[in-house]
């Protein structure tokens, strides 16, 4: 049985509750994780805000980063461990799982060399005064992450945190704790003091809520579903407290009748594939001009019939979805769209020996799908793809930016013009031109516009999240 850190300490739920740990791959319990509640939520927050008042907040940022760099190469010597661990936790490739460490320890790597190179300004003011504006950390930070990406989005919150010298709670989502809590061993061990990095383990509407209703905290950053998001923003508010949201997306891949097809179709599928589709910014709707629509859906449903569904051990394109009710959500969409007469046009196949008790769906392309179907709007966070034909540049433009989301965008064309119009009149946070960019670009700041969420994370900007300016002026005479 695993066990959460609070200040330092490793810890049962004081009441001894536990929630077990379920693989996707098989069904089959394999181990069990503490179900903490409001009272390890307030003993992580008072051990985090007792760590800002301790060495942590007296370390130079210089200190800070090195720290950081070390737990990043600390991730990476337990690349195949943690690889293991997330793969065994989420039913993903090995190959994914591998990679998706490699992605953990770039966060610390990159914030941490960052950590010393956020500098401050100097503002010209009235005569005889000088004034200075510093970045701080805000103080004790919260993060509430999904399970599609568990030790991803550890790093990709954390680390800038950290390099921001905040002290942090992280509630890992309850079906995938496991990466989280070794990763912590790691960065403890690594030099990380104690109270800095706090993981309370446990259900969304007991230890998440608690955790986003604190009054102790002074930022929240929120991964997961638009509706959680709106509890977490309510709950955020009622405490004045600042929060970056990171919800749903439902990305256009849009293609115009120029498109480099050698190259767009093998990223096109990919990019709904990828994770079995449990991505933010999966490409799940293809939106193809119509004058070459029956030649690109073609294309991509041969390279969409191709894709094989399997264990981690299998190490195929991608691995089952993550639990039980994701399974009859995916497959509702699935038999509903068959029973509304969508056409299919392709469908992946599950390897045989992959266990009928694990949740493995099969990959399905459907098309044309009317722009009013649940699948041309709804985020479905499974391995579907809806293609749909578009006239000309403003209705590809329409259709794109028809959904309540706005996460990610691609555009296709070799026409320069072209892909610089489309690309600006999009409504996205991120637009790839002739390339795709899903889960990948720890460089590049990220976030949604729309229903998609607010605040930004990756990349430089996420410093500034994490950060609060204050401003000096000093009159000298
Ligand atoms: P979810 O909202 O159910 O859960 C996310 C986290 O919130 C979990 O840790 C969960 O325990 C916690 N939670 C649940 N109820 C809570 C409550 N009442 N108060 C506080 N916390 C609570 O989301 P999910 O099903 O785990 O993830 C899928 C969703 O996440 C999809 O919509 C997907 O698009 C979104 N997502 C977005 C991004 C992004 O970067 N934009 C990345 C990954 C996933």
């Amino acid at each position: 049985m695993k066990q959460m850190l609070i200040g330092g300490r490793w810890l049962a739920a004081r009441d001894g509750r536990t929630l077990p740990v379920v693989s996707p791959s098989d069904g089959e319990a394999f181990d069990e994780i503490p179900r903490g509640g409001a009272h390890e939520v307030g003993e992580a927050v008072a051990a985090a805000r007792a760590a800002l008042a301790g060495p942590w907040g007296r370390l130079s940022a210089t200190e800070r980063g090195r720290i950081l760099v070390k737990i990043g190469e600390a991730v990476l010597a337990h690349e195949e461990e943690l690889a293991q661990i997330e793969a065994r936790d989420t039913g993903k490739p090995m190959g994914t799982a591998r990679n998706d460490i490699k992605v953990l320890a770039r966060y610390f790597e990159f914030y941490g060399t960052a950590a010393d190179k956020v500098h401050g300004e100097t503002i010209p003011f009235l005569a005889g005064h000088q004034v200075s504006l510093l970045r701080e950390p805000l103080g004790v930070t919260a993060h509430i992450i999904p399970w599609n990406y568990p030790a991803q989005m550890m790093g990709r919150t954390i680390a800038p945190a950290l390099a921001m010298g905040n002290a942090t709670v992280l509630k890992p989502a309850e079906d995938t704790s496991l990466s989280a809590l070794r990763v912590a061993e790691i960065a403890t061990a690594a030099g990380l003091p104690d109270g800095v990095l706090n993981i309370v383990t446990g259900l969304g509407e007991e230890a998440g809520a608690a955790l986003a209703a604190h009054p102790g905290i002074d930022f929240i950053s929120f991964t997961g579903s638009n509706e959680v998001g709106t509890l977490v923003q309510q709950a955020a508010a009622k405490n004045a407290v600042k929060c970056v949201l990171e919800l749903g997306g439902k990305s256009p891949q849009i293609v115009f009748d120029d498109v480099d097809m050698a190259r767009a179709v093998p990223i096109i599928v990919r990019a709904i594939v990828q994770n079995a589709g449990q991505t933010c910014t999966a490409g799940s709707r293809l939106l193809v001009q119509r004058s070459a629509y029956d030649r690109v859906v073609g294309r991509v449903a041969e390279a969409f019939a191709q894709v094989r569904v399997g264990t981690p051990a299998m190490d195929l394109d991608c691995g089952p979805v993550m639990n039980p009710a994701q399974h009859r959500r995916v497959q509702r969409y699935i038999d509903e769209a068959r029973a509304a007469g969508i056409p299919v046009l392709a469908e992946g196949s599950i390897a045989a020996g992959a266990p009928p008790t694990g949740f493995y769906v099969k990959p399905t392309f459907f098309g044309p799908v009317p722009r009013s179907a649940a699948l041309a709007c709804e985020e479905v966070f499974g391995p579907v793809l809806a293609a749909m034909p578009f006239e000309d540049e403003a209705d590809a433009i329409a259709l794109a930016n028809g959904t309540d989301y706005g996460l990610l965008a691609a555009v296709w064309t070799e026409n320069a013009g072209r892909l610089q119009r489309v690309a600006k009149a999009v409504k996205a946070g991120q637009v790839f031109m002739n390339c795709y960019g899903a889960g990948g670009g720890v460089e590049l700041p990220f976030g949604g516009t729309k229903r998609s969420g607010h605040g930004r994370e990756k990349g430089l900007l996420a410093l500034e999240e994490v950060s609060s300016t204050k401003t000096l002026v000093h009159f000298h005479g």
